[in-house]
Formats: structure tokens, sequence, C-alpha cells
């Protein structure tokens, strides 16, 4: 006896409308709708209306989220954001990262997101009280959102007395990934080397902030491929941002994302914070600032979108609706067919799973029971209208 059926499922990667059966928390029974139904404790009628394995919010910045009250000036620059932030950390308290924290994951959870994979600052200012508060919160979630952390180095690593130290602590605590920012250190390569080999250390995946500029010869990325291949993490390693590549000459942007595809790098554009930020020196032809998402894609690499800031120096927009992002993401990219649509659902769920390493990601025998129902009656409605959510299951259990 199934615990919970869900009938007349519309979802992406299925032709035909189906059914979805789950027992303790795992998807145990798919079929086509109109097989003959199985016994179930509970249906869920779905009549048509659109199913999916619970978006992934794959990068996301929670202990920075909802500043804007308490800045003194505005950021016009990456490094104007980078200072004000830095400033502000000084006042931050775990309650107060808690609760700013706590805003944030209801956002998501109510925009219909089951997996999150934030990033916690860990550096001289804070040392560990975001850790500590986000690893709480992780705990507390868990029945509703699923929370891996990178421990990042936000401030750099070698121009900090205690950064290394303290990240090799935080994944003794519990952090799931080694965080960095290459270009926010004494040496890109010198950073870099170090990443690696904490993330060999403890076997865990590599997800960097790179190349975030409109300068053409900031290619970190070219370094961390080498990396990647010399250490065989082909699909643990995720870059955010990579502006810079949008201004490179477009053969060579053309084999850099061969290349990329190739080492099984994942690729985030983080759209609201790279069209705020960069394309700032251009006063004409004014560059829109993001990742080559149509050449990353031609060249097959595994390239997805996420929402980064909340209303913060360096993104002072955010409303923690993931779909809000796919909105912009979609608009910037000319992402606007059918087709596209389909692509964009896609990266909000398998496209970011396969990113974020979550094998027992999505709608299969033995899969995680993970299943929001949106008031659309297909995927492209559900970009365009902005659904809200019906109700989700996480690990089969309801939460709303
Ligand atoms: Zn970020």
């Amino acid at each position: 006896m199934l615990d919970l059926l869900f009938h007349n499922v519309k979802s992406i990667h299925f032709i035909n409308n189906v059914d979805i059966g789950i027992e303790g928390g795992i998807i145990t029974y798919i079929k086509d709708t109109g097989s003959p139904m199985p016994p179930a404790k509970h249906v869920v009628e779905a009549d048509g209306r659109v199913v999916l394995p619970g978006f992934n919010e794959s990068h996301i910045h929670l202990e920075k989220a909802y500043l804007l009250q308490k800045m003194e000036k505005e950021a016009t620059s990456l490094q104007e954001a980078i200072q004000i932030t830095a400033d502000l950390k000084k006042t931050f308290t775990k309650e107060d990262i808690t609760e700013r924290a706590t805003r944030v994951l209801g956002k998501c959870i109510q925009s219909g997101v089951t997996n999150l994979r934030c990033h916690v600052e860990v550096d001289d200012i804070l040392q560990l009280k975001a850790m500590e508060s986000i690893l709480e919160l992780k705990e507390k979630f868990a029945n509703l959102i699923t929370l891996q952390i990178v421990t990042f180095p936000q401030e750099g690593i070698f121009i900090q007395q205690h950064a290394a130290e303290l990240m090799e602590e935080s994944l003794k605590m519990g952090a799931d990934a080694v965080g960095g920012i290459p270009y926010n250190d004494r040496d890109s390569s010198e950073h870099l080397d170090y990443v690696f080999h904490l993330a060999e250390r403890y076997n865990k995946p590599i997800d960097l902030h790179i190349d975030l500029s409109d300068d053409p010869d900031d290619l970190s990325i070219l370094d961390i491929i080498d990396r990647t291949k010399k250490y065989h993490m082909e699909g643990k390693v995720s870059v955010a941002h990579m502006t810079s590549l949008g201004s490179v000459e477009h053969h060579k942007a053309r084999k850099i994302a061969a290349k990329i595809a190739d080492a099984g790098i994942n690729v985030m554009a983080l759209p609201a914070t790279d069209l705020y930020l960069n394309g700032r020196g251009d006063f004409e032809k004014i560059r829109r600032g993001l990742t080559p998402v149509s050449i990353l894609l031609e060249e097959r690499a595994n390239v997805i979108f996420a929402t980064n800031n909340i209303q913060n120096p360096f993104t002072p927009f955010g409303t923690g609706n993931i779909l809000d992002v796919a909105y912009l993401f979609a608009e910037v990219t000319r992402m606007g067919t059918k087709e596209d649509a389909n692509t964009i659902i896609d990266m909000l769920t398998y496209r970011s799973a396969k990113a974020l390493n979550l094998t027992s990601y999505g709608f299969k025998i033995g899969g995680t029971a993970d299943l929001v129902m949106f008031d659309a009656k297909n995927l492209r409605d559900v970009l365009l209208t902005q659904p809200h959510v019906v109700c989700s299951y996480k690990n089969g259990r309801k939460v709303i």
C-alpha cells in the first residue's frame, strides 16, 4: 500500500501525464495516468497541473541577506560592495544572522525550493559565527528543505590571518563543500591550490566565485579546468559568475566553453548580481555582464542560474522567489521560446541537481519523494505566470 499517490501529474521529461506513488519517503511507483491506480492511503489529485521534484536554489548567501536598512551608503562597484559588507559584518550577531537567514529560507520554501546550497562566510571578522548559525538552521529545517553549506572565504584566504584554519574547522563541523574566490586574494593560483588540496583531503566538492568582471583577460577558469582534471574532480566543481568570459572573443570563448564541458565543470550564472555590477565602465554598447550562456549551452556545459544575494550591497534587489530570477534570466539571455522555457525549468530542477550532486533527485523509482505542485498546466506557464505552490512534500511529508 502506497503512503501517497499523486494522480494525473504534468511534469518535465515525461511525454504523458503520470501517476507518482510514494512509500517511506521514496518514489516507488510511476506510470502513465489511466493505468489502474494502485491502493494508496492518500491521493493528491493534480488534475493535469505541473508537479516538479522541487526547485534547487544552487547559490545563495543567507547571512548577508537583507542588509539595505543597515547601509549608510550605497555600493556602485564590486570593491565597494565587498568593503561595505565587510564593515557591516562587524555588527552581525548570531541571532541577527539566524533571523535574516530564516526569513530567506521561508521565502525559498514558499516558492517551491526543496534543496539549497548556501555560501557561508568564514574570515577574521565573522570567524565561525555564521557557520554555527547556518549549521543549526540546516538541522532545524531538515524536514522542509535540504541545505548544502559551502565554506566560503569571501575576504580571501592568504590576506586573512585565520581564514585557512577556519575553513578547515568548518569542514570538521559539517560543511558540505569547499568554496573560494581567487579574485579576492593576493595570488589566484595560490588560492586555487589551497582550495583543491583542501577539497581533496576532505573529499568534498568545490564551488567557486570566479572571474566577476568585464575584463576578457580575467580567466581563472583556465587554471580551474587544469586543476579539475589533475585532481580527477570532473562533475565535482562548480563556478559562479564567470562573467569575463562574456567579453572574450567569440571563437576563443567557444573553445573555453568546450573545455568547461569536457571537464564537467558546472557554471552558475547569477544574473541579478552580474547585471548590476558589470558593464559599468561602458558608455556605449553597454554590456549585460553575464557569462555567455548560449555558447555554454551549445558546447553542452551544465550551465544554470541562481539567486546569489537578496537585498544587500552586491545586489540591492531580490525577493527570494527563484522564479523571479528565472524570469530575469530568460529575458536577459533571450531564452524566449517554448523549448527555452523547458530548458529553464530543467535548470531549476534536474540540471541544478546535477551541479549539486543530488544523486537521488528526481522522479524515478528510488528517487527522493520531494514533490511540488504548481497552479499551472504547462511548464511555460510556470516561468511566465509565477504560479503559487498548491502543495509541496519533502521526503514524502507535507510541507505546504
Ligand atoms: Zn555568491
